[in-house]
């Protein structure tokens, strides 16, 4: 019962530093995103399709948020929550991967501004693959605790633009 407790305790301090990391990552592109994916004739979203992953799925339920849309049957191109007004899902929704993304044109928008940036975004995207990576070891000792194979937070079996 100890180990449950701390098992959780750590998923949930893993998911509030995540959630502070993303806060900044979003606001630091976010002028960015808003001037060149708002003018894209050929946005990575039309490209792409469902991408969450499993760490996704953990970081949604940790920090209380609805869990993540689940695939559905698809016969169209491109990722299901883009919009003709955008992306369908606030930022902190979105797949890891929506954030971590920047094509060759934001980057040169980024670089033309704020040439330190790029850099510094890298390196917020390193510390949050790591903290994803604490948050699903941290998870795994829920479960190992709970001895579940899965439904540890809430029941529901885990599963394994921009603008
Ligand atoms: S990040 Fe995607 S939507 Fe934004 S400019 Fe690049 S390709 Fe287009
Ligand atoms: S930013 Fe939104 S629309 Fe684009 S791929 Fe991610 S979830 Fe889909």
């Amino acid at each position: 019962m100890e180990n449950l407790g701390k098992g959780e305790s750590r998923l949930l301090k893993t998911a509030t530093q995540m959630d502070h990391l993303l806060s900044e990552v979003i606001l630091l592109q976010g002028d960015y995103v808003a001037k060149v994916c708002s003018r894209c004739e050929e946005p990575c979203c039309n490209r792409v399709q469902h991408l969450f992953d499993e760490k996704d799925t953990i970081f949604a339920k940790v920090s209380g948020r609805k869990s993540v849309p689940r695939r559905k049957h698809q016969t169209s191109k491109g990722c299901p929550f883009l919009s003709p007004m955008g992306c369908l899902l606030t930022p902190k929704t979105r797949p890891f991967t929506c954030h971590r993304y920047l094509c060759s044109r934001l980057k040169e928008e980024m670089m033309k501004h704020d040439p330190g940036l790029v850099d510094m975004l890298t390196e917020q995207f390193r510390l949050l693959e790591d903290l994803r990576a604490k948050l699903w070891e941290a998870y795994l000792d829920v479960l190992a605790a709970t001895g579940s194979s899965h439904g540890a937070m809430g029941g529901a079996p885990l599963r394994p633009h921009r603008v």
